[in-house]
């Protein structure tokens, strides 16, 4: 119980570490696994035991796919777009003057530097602002006749109903909303299953969409393991789309799942991105950006920019500069202020980023900064330095596979040809970015990178209006941005003979 007095400590988040077990949210009831079971949750940053929460299965998905179709045809079936706006616009107000104690709570439990706090502020009520703006965004078209006859034809939309979610933890304050705006901007409902690591911060949120007045069984949330209640999820008959951010093996099988009863599907999985730096770049924003690009929430970021090319007549400079910048980087708790890399968030993703510190160094890659776990004060947690290898090939492993740890791969090119060669040669296609003053470069570059986000002389921006989605295995469907909506409609077409 010591560890459950340590987060006391933290005022505005005390109920959620009571010591009593964290229940599920199914159809508008706080209520405990079927089964009785509670599983643990911990902190990264010291290993302290943060409390239990319920394990939901089978059993629990069951009982919330219900719950989620009889509120798809009830009372919320009769809300107006101004009704499901107003919710909206409360959520918003609600999420907005709740920040900090959601944050706290995300940090303590996946790590993440609480100092992350304004950027994921702005981006998250600014998101749900725009869902809001998207309630209308739900109706067909007409056309003028083209038919030959006196007939009519227009379009009507419809939402397509029960939605099943499955996110990671590694962003679960952010991911959690590329369902939920949805879902309540079209008029569908959702099953919400969060990461094992990562729950409490979707359970307050649950919470607070209570307070703004959410209906019962609109949004559920079964707490539990991925291949038992997620997995059940995913199999469901009775789910008609499903939503899925994670590794690109569990994504897999989430398509394989919806083949069970056609469902649509959305899938955000891993990524290798291309980070390109041209020798007209100022590097005095190049060098921290692309650092940055990998080591924010120490590189488990699906889009982290791993793949580093640096035109060789500046890459004896830039590596410099890019040690120095590495080496003032400050690791530690996500709670302190001051920290800018935050713990992994597990054991098994310790020992996965660890090993490929060993890997980097057996396939010949030059250490140039980090590769060690660290140890002192911060032995109790999963810390590892931020990590540069210099003399990367784009055919080794660790320029190939997703490490999601602070490694970044430094990897010399001569030319825009070469660079966009290498950046190509990848089997994901998420994010990439390039780093010129050149108008003609930076142009070019962005139309011809095979990736969905291309970000030029920046990294990481995502505009919620707009969205994002993915190239080749990072996977499909759009996230955010009017395009989104669609994939929660149904379209119809109606042809009426009036001859
Ligand atoms: P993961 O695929 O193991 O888990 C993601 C979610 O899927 C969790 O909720 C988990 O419980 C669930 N899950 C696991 N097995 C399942 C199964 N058999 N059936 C149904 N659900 C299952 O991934 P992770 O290790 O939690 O997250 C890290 C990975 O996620 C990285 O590879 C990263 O690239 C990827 N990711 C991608 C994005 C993106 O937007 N593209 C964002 C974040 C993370």
């Amino acid at each position: 119980m010591a560890a459950v007095e340590d987060v006391r400590n933290y005022a505005s988040v005390s109920h959620m570490f009571d010591g009593k077990p964290k229940k599920m949210f199914i159809g508008g009831e706080w209520v405990e696994a079927a089964s009785g079971k509670t599983f643990e949750t911990s902190n990264p940053a010291n290993g302290d035991l943060l409390g239990h929460i319920a394990e939901g299965d089978l059993e629990d998905i069951n009982r919330a796919v219900r719950a989620a179709r009889k509120a798809f045809e009830g009372e919320w079936s009769k809300w107006t777009p101004q009704d499901r706006m107003a919710l909206l616009l409360r959520a918003a107000d609600l999420i907005e003057s709740h920040f900090q104690e959601l944050l706290t709570i995300d940090t303590l439990e996946m790590g993440a530097p609480i100092s992350r706090g304004p950027f994921m502020k702005q981006m998250i009520v600014g998101a749900i602002r725009f869902y809001s703006s998207q309630v209308f965004n739900t109706a067909g078209n007409t056309r003028p006749n083209s038919l030959p006859g006196d007939f009519r034809t227009f379009t009507l939309r419809a939402p397509v109903g029960v939605v099943g979610g499955i996110i990671p933890w590694n962003s679960p304050i952010l991911s959690q909303w590329w369902l939920i705006g949805p879902v309540l901007a079209t008029g569908c409902t959702l099953v919400l299953k969060p990461a094992e690591d990562a729950s409490l911060v979707v359970l307050r949120t649950a919470e607070l969409l209570e307070q703004a007045g959410l209906p019962k069984g609109v949004l559920n949330v079964v707490t539990g393991f991925g291949p038992t209640a997620g997995q059940a999820l995913a199999e469901h008959l009775d789910v008609d789309r499903i939503g899925f951010t994670g590794s690109t093996q569990t994504g897999q099988g989430i398509i394989r799942a919806s083949a069970t009863n056609i469902k649509r599907v959305q899938v955000e999985l891993g990524g290798k991105s291309p980070d390109i730096i041209f020798a007209d770049a100022d590097l005095d924003k190049a060098v921290p950006g692309a650092a940055m690009a990998v080591f924010a929430n120490s590189g488990q970021v699906c889009f982290a920019g791993t793949r580093l090319f640096v035109q060789k007549s500046i890459q004896e400079e830039f590596l410099e500069r890019l040690q120095a910048f590495t080496k003032t980087l400050k690791v530690g708790p996500g709670i302190d202020p001051s920290t800018q890399l935050g713990p992994l968030v597990n054991r098994k993703q310790l020992e996965r980023v660890t090993g490929y510190f060993e890997l980097g160094t057996q396939e010949g890659a030059q250490l140039v900064v980090g590769g060690k776990r660290l140890g002192g004060n911060l032995a109790d947690g999963n810390f590892v330095e931020p990590t540069v290898f210099s003399n990367v090939h784009n055919d080794m492993r660790i320029a190939r596979e997703e490490i999601f740890g602070p490694v970044i791969s430094v990897i010399g090119f001569e030319d825009a040809e070469e660079a966009l060669k290498l950046a190509n040669d990848t089997s994901f296609g998420l994010g990439g970015a390039v780093w010129t003053r050149d108008l003609s470069t930076a142009m070019t570059m962005s139309e011809k990178i095979k990736s969905s986000t291309v970000w030029v002389n920046c990294y990481g921006i995502i505009d919620p209006s707009v969205g994002f989605g993915g190239y080749r295995m990072s996977g499909y469907g759009w996230k955010g941005g009017p395009d989104q909506i669609e994939g929660f409609l149904y379209q119809k077409n109606v042809t009426m003979n009036l001859g």
